[in-house]
């Protein structure tokens, strides 16, 4: 999805741009309760871009009680499969007329690039919401295999109430990965974005009320997590909660799921996946992009960032070198600029977190090797050069946590067992890669991986046929393909006896 815009001319648009920040409750916009609002800062130069509703329990209140009411009444939830999709293909192509407006709010909103933000994440928003209404209208319930004269029915409902909390990184995408499935199996739905990047949500629920979605069905309550989040976590008639972020604030979730009313709790969080390339890898100059681009790609503000390089001794040093030089294509630049690649960092609260790993790295003595500082791309803006430490070893605090932020960390390993180990030390099992030419290497390897997914001879593979999600405390439940219907909808057991 391209664009021929040029910087000047998004600039420009920029200047127009008339953005909403007031929270879309029953089919409308509105204020907070308490009228209480928030300043929505822009990454790419430090300026004020809105004023933002700052929601909290009385919003969540009557978020809640309106999607009930509009899940009781049917409106959505009785109509056909068939009619559900007719309206969401229709929201999608609302997306697809405003997708520059989409993309540019995302870029101010967020920092990344703009060319990102049109391919990726419009480009994204509207595969996975027309895959996910197409499919809706085609998945069949079960007849179980009973005695001659009974009848079992085992039937999909829609649950009833959704929570939706996600994340900055991919604000318009991950929102997708939640509210389509939702919204398709006859939810109603109630999405809180991150308050460092609510501007797209709150777009969306408007084009969503165009297309025909039913008053009370898609609401959007911007605002703080651990006011208007933790509100909606311990609320008492949400069904289900969805959440895409951080790993602590899942594990927060779920306490308060418990302490309420045992709301189902389905997370994707945090990742620090290994990207392990051996010595007889079929393409090094390939693997060594792909290495670059794992880690420089939206500022390195990806779940699955291959953070962690793990390379076999023998070609460390020439392979590497090829690295250094990969990463060094990826600059920081006007994120407006249709010719950047990697944009600002999404906040200073962000920007400084990742340079404090920076610091630590070089007090634990890692060895720095390309990058490492801030840089002043645009004024007032947040921006880190792409950064390289090797000599790192498993033990090493960036070899551990997640930094969320373009910092690579290389580790050296001598054989097999010796990789897999280290690709597995780890609290986190979103994702990893193998690069091997050899067959039975790539199998047994993929197969050792404690991971949601692997990629072979590449990195991030996969589309909207393939689960996402991650093992150990990089979440449960699976976003994308037909297993995202599991998290929205109860199975039903109906026995008749004939
Ligand atoms: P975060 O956990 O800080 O925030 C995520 C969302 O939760 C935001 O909307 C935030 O407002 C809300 N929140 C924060 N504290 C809360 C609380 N106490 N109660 C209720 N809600 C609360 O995460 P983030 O910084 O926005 O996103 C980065 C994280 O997201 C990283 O760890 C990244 O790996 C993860 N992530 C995971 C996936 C995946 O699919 N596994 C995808 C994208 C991002």
């Amino acid at each position: 999805m391209c664009s021929a815009k040029t910087l000047a001319d998004w600039q420009a648009e920029a200047q127009q741009l008339q953005i909403e920040g007031r929270a879309f409750i029953n089919g409308s916009y509105s204020d907070a309760a308490d009228g209480q609002t928030f300043t929505c800062l822009s990454p790419v130069d430090g300026r004020e871009l809105a004023q933002v509703a700052a929601c909290d329990v009385a919003d969540a209140d009557r978020a809640v009680a309106v999607a009930r009411d509009a899940f009781e009444s049917g409106i959505w939830a009785h109509k056909a499969p068939a009619v559900r999709k007719k309206i969401l293909l229709r929201f999608a192509d609302l997306i697809e007329q405003h997708r520059e407006e989409l993309a540019l709010l995302e870029t101010l909103d967020m920092g990344k690039p703009i060319g990102d933000a049109l391919g990726v994440d419009v480009g994204g928003t509207l595969r996975a919401l027309r895959w996910t209404a197409e499919a809706i209208d085609k998945i069949y319930d079960e007849v179980a295999p009973t005695p001659h004269d009974e009848l079992g029915l085992v039937t999909r409902e829609a649950i009833g109430v959704v929570a939706a909390i996600v994340p900055w990184n991919f604000p318009m995408l991950m929102a997708t990965w939640k509210f389509a499935p939702a919204l398709a199996m006859g939810n109603s739905l109630i999405l809180k974005p991150s308050e460092k990047s609510p501007l797209t949500a709150i777009r969306l629920a408007a084009l969503a009320s165009e297309a025909g979605i039913p008053d009370g069905v898609f609401n959007v309550l911007p605002g703080f997590g651990h006011t208007v989040g933790a509100a909606l976590a311990s609320h008492m008639d949400v069904d289900t909660l969805v959440f895409t972020g951080s790993t602590g604030t899942a594990k927060r979730l779920m306490v308060l799921a418990g302490e309420s009313n045992m709301k189902r709790v389905w997370s994707e969080a945090g990742g620090k996946s290994a990207n392990v390339v051996f010595a007889d890898a079929p393409d090094l100059d390939a693997a060594a992009e792909a290495a670059a681009s794992a880690i420089c790609f939206n500022q390195g503000e990806v779940c699955t960032a291959g953070s962690r390089l793990l390379v076999e001794e023998s070609i460390a040093d020439e392979f590497m070198a090829k690295v250094r030089e990969a990463v060094a294509k990826w600059r920081p630049g006007h994120p407006l600029d249709p010719n950047t690649n990697v944009g600002a960092i999404v906040d200073e609260a962000q920007l400084q977190r990742v340079m404090s790993y920076i610091d630590t790295a070089h007090a634990e003595g890692c060895q720095l090797t390309v990058g490492g500082q801030r840089l002043d791309v645009v004024s007032g803006g947040t921006y880190i050069e792409p950064t390289v430490f090797e000599c790192v070893t498993r033990d090493k605090t960036i070899a551990q946590e997640e930094i969320f932020g373009p910092v690579l960390s290389v580790i050296r390993f001598t054989d097999e067992q010796e990789a897999l180990q280290i690709a597995n030390d780890s609290i986190y099992g979103l994702a990893a890669a193998v690069w091997t030419g050899n067959f039975s290497r790539a199998h047994r390897f993929a197969r050792g991986l404690r991971a949601g997914s692997v990629w072979v001879n590449q990195y991030d593979g996969g589309d909207m046929t393939a689960p996402f999600g991650g093992y150990k405390q990089s979440g449960n439940g699976r976003d994308k393909s037909l297993h995202a219907f599991d998290k929205y909808s109860e199975l039903k057991a109906t026995w008749f006896k004939l």
